[in-house]
């Protein structure tokens, strides 16, 4: 068991460059030779409270890819609990490996471990490629987890949260755009119908809304079709489509020059993490072309919020109300955007850093 100084792995003062041009706090590298465990910690910011963000572990193809992908997401947790009025810090962790392979009850709670050593100041949840069996186990070894089933006092499921928060930022988003919060009659696209996607679909069925669906999943097309009487739409086709609302629920950096050269909606809002493939620049182009983004990392807080309920002793009540906040908060941006004739992504970081910056002076007395 060893924890390796950042400062060894780069040659180029990459690392460094990185940790002091977003003012990261700790970059944490951990190894078990025993059980293949190779890992990556990046905590972001502190000031409101513990890191929190889900351990994600796939195959990448090197170190530094790895360490680009903690860096990124870590500081995406930051403005994400930040701009949700949560007293959470931005953290999140990689594991380097296939999941299919190298998974063991020893390699999580080796994992537990190193997350214990950290005395609370990170809390792991799970993330794509770890599930909550991996944090069982991680739990084994450490309090610092959430995201735990719910014969364990879990929350389950986050997913009909973060619908519920997208679907409220949409509503805004309307009110906006078309003086009125009702999606009834408008035409919705939402491109993934997997558990968000699946979840959004069905409030907007229960608002009238017209849904599209898109997704390379022939079977959950057709059950989600079938269902809430939705329209597919070829996966290729996606931007040829006319439709009010574009609602991404799949992949990030779906929206780039291409894709907003070919938009005809009048409204983003959708549940994927990193839409946007070239933040300033694509939230500038938006902005030109008068499409109206809601942050992604403002109106999917739902499954952080849920996780960030279960810290404090698990209720789902709780977490759909606080979710009910996002309303509010899209509206917000908006107004800071159109007043400071700024982007709306701008907007939210803006908010995001005052209120980080806000607390940091209360913090300054005892
Ligand atoms: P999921 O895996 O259940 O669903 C994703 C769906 O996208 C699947 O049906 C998949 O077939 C489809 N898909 C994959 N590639 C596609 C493509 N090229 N075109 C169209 N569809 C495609 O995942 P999820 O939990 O519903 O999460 C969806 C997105 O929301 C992800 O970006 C995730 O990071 C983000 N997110 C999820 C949560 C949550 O609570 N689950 C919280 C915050 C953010």
């Amino acid at each position: 068991m060893s924890t390796l100084s950042a400062t060894l792995v780069e040659t180029e003062n990459y690392v460094f460059e990185k940790l002091t041009q977003y003012d990261y706090e700790q970059l944490v590298m951990v190894q078990d030779k025993s059980t293949g465990l190779k890992g990556i910690i990046a905590i972001h910011n502190t000031v409101l409270g513990p890191g929190l963000g889900g351990t994600r572990m796939y195959a990448y193809a090197n170190e530094r890819d790895a360490i680009v992908d903690v860096l990124r997401l870590s500081r995406g947790m930051t403005y994400k609990a930040a701009v949700s009025g949560l007293n959470l810090g931005g953290a999140k962790a990689v594991l380097i490996g296939d999941p299919t392979k190298l998974k063991s009850e020893a390699y999580f709670r080796k994992f537990g471990r190193y997350i214990e050593n950290l005395n609370g100041k990170y809390i792991t949840a799970e993330d794509v490629g770890t599930t909550t069996k991996d944090m069982e186990y991680i739990a084994m070894e450490t309090e610092n987890v959430v995201g735990l089933p719910e014969s364990m006092g879990g929350g389950g499921d986050p997913s009909p949260v973060t619908a519920y928060g997208v679907y409220l930022g949409m509503k805004a988003s309307a009110k906006v755009a078309y003086g009125s919060d009702s999606l009834n009659g408008k035409t919705v696209l939402v491109e993934g119908v997997g558990k968000v996607g699946t979840y959004l679909v069905e409030r907007l069925a229960k608002e009238g809304a017209r849904i599209l669906i898109s997704d390379v999943n022939e079977s959950a097309l057709k059950a989600v079709s079938s269902k809430y009487r939705a329209e597919i739409v070829p996966v290729d086709a996606v931007f040829d489509a006319p439709m009010d609302i574009y609602a991404p629920c799949a992949l990030g950096a779906r929206v780039n020059t291409e894709s907003i050269a070919a938009m005809k909606c009048q409204i983003i809002a959708g549940g994927a993490n990193n839409q946007l493939a070239k933040e300033d620049q694509d939230s500038l182009l938006l902005k030109e072309k008068g499409i109206l983004y809601a942050p992604d990392f403002l109106i999917n807080a739902g499954g952080l919020i849920n996780v960030y309920t279960e810290w404090n002793g698990y209720n789902r009540e709780t977490a759909m109300s606080t979710t009910e906040n996002i309303y509010d908060s899209t509206l917000r941006i908006y107004e800071i955007a159109s007043s400071q004739d700024s982007t709306t992504l701008d907007a939210a970081k803006h908010l995001a850093e005052k209120r980080i910056a806000d607390i940091a002076k209360v913090q300054s007395t005892y």
